[in-house]
């Protein structure tokens, strides 16, 4: 072109090929909808499903692929896809993989909302439902159409075990896959796959955030055919994950080790502290000698997530019970967890699944990244309105 562009067109197009020469230790934060193309050419033979290529902002910026590439690292696969939250990760999962008439199995204890969309499949398409008792993985019953083993372990809120070499045994020798949320390991406390997943969910929006603050999900997985299968169902949906949050996680996940294993202790201690509490009939914490689960736990994983759960007397109320977390003043109440704040939920009996062998209400604990004396001295007092 030979005439000069007006001032206007150069704001509008700027010279995008310039590239920094700035040497800094972050991953950029690189977004994009538009991706720009040589030639019509490369245009046209574009794939998809290559990592290598950059087509479309929804598949993949440099900064979305760094933080795939980690959590595969982490994981020791090649493959790692991310969904818009760990809600989305499951749903995407169940969706790929399952078509009408074939069958789930599912644990009971497992993450309420994951098991709603997998009631609407149900209901919407015939997908099969069954559940199973993951304490007992002798009593699986795999049918002809049994397509999918969902794991989640320890279980939601009730923090059962699940014997999951034992569980992927079974379920590979019928050509079961097997599928993990494996959110509460965070990728650091269970070698997921070397024990028999087949793919990894995880809620990202956990540990690997660690400021209460992003919502993402990851799906991880061995094999390339389901790789190929899950990542079509992600672009099929339109799922992508705004590169900024992926810088967040980024800059969190190479401490979220440390804080995983800080809080860990912290939270053993505190667990240990409340086994002792007269109104507290159980602590389920996995990691606490005699606690349910220990011993599948003490085999499998190598350390803890900060969050367990407690049960109460079946005469202590659930008045009393509310009141007990409202008078706690560290603790907040809310969902989610990861993040550096405490947090405490309590349960109604009648919201426990049926696996639940309980008569007294159940609190949920999240240990976070204050001190351990503090929490207890916090947790001390709380229960002092108990007395009265
Ligand atoms: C939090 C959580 C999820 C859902 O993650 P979101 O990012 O909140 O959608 C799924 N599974 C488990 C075990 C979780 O703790």
């Amino acid at each position: 072109m030979s005439r000069k562009l007006s001032r206007w067109t150069q704001l509008v197009q700027p010279d995008f090929s310039q590239k920094t020469s700035l040497k800094s230790l972050t991953t950029p934060v690189e977004r994009a909808s538009t991706v720009v193309f040589d030639t019509v050419e490369k245009l046209r033979k574009r794939d998809w499903l290559d990592k290598n290529q950059y087509t479309y902002g929804l598949l993949g910026t440099p900064t979305t692929r760094k933080l795939e590439e980690q959590l595969a690292m982490i994981d020791g696969v090649p493959h790692a896809m991310l969904l818009p939250s760990g809600l989305s990760a499951i749903s995407t999962t169940l969706l790929a993989l399952l078509k009408s008439g074939d069958r789930v199995l599912m644990p009971s204890n497992s993450y309420e909302p994951g098991l709603t969309f997998l009631r609407s499949l149900q209901s919407q398409f015939h997908v099969e439902l069954d559940f199973y008792d993951p304490a007992h993985p002798e009593n699986l019953v795999i049918k002809e159409n049994t397509k999918l083993l969902w794991i989640e372990t320890p279980g939601s809120v009730t923090m059962e075990v699940a014997d999951l070499p034992a569980l992927a045994k079974i379920a590979h020798a019928h050509g079961v896959l097997v599928a993990i949320d494996a959110t509460w390991a965070a990728g650091i406390a269970l070698p997921a796959f070397e024990l028999g997943a087949d793919i990894v969910i995880q809620a990202l929006t956990k540990y690997q955030s660690g400021g209460s603050d992003v919502m993402m999900g990851s799906i991880t997985v061995e094999s390339d055919s389901i790789y190929q299968q899950l990542r079509e169902m992600q672009i099929k949906l339109g799922l992508g994950v705004s590169p900024e949050d992926c810088h967040l996680i980024l800059r969190s996940l190479p401490h979220y080790p440390l804080r995983y294993r800080v809080q860990d202790q912290s939270a053993r201690t505190i667990a240990a502290k409340l086994q002792q509490q007269p109104l507290i009939e159980a602590v389920l914490h996995p990691a606490l000698p005699g606690a349910p689960g220990h011993n599948i736990w003490a085999r499998d994983f190598s350390a803890a997530a900060s969050l367990f759960s407690i049960v109460f007397k079946p005469e202590i109320t659930q008045v009393q019970i509310d009141r007990f977390v409202e008078s706690l003043q560290l603790f907040h109440l809310g969902f989610s967890w990861g993040g550096a704040v405490s947090l405490a939920i309590p349960y109604l009996r009648n919201q426990m699944h049926a696996g639940y062998a309980y008569e007294g209400c159940l609190v949920r604990f999240y240990i976070g990244l204050e001190d351990t004396q503090d929490l207890i001295t916090d947790l001390e007092q709380a229960f002092q309105t108990l007395d009265n």
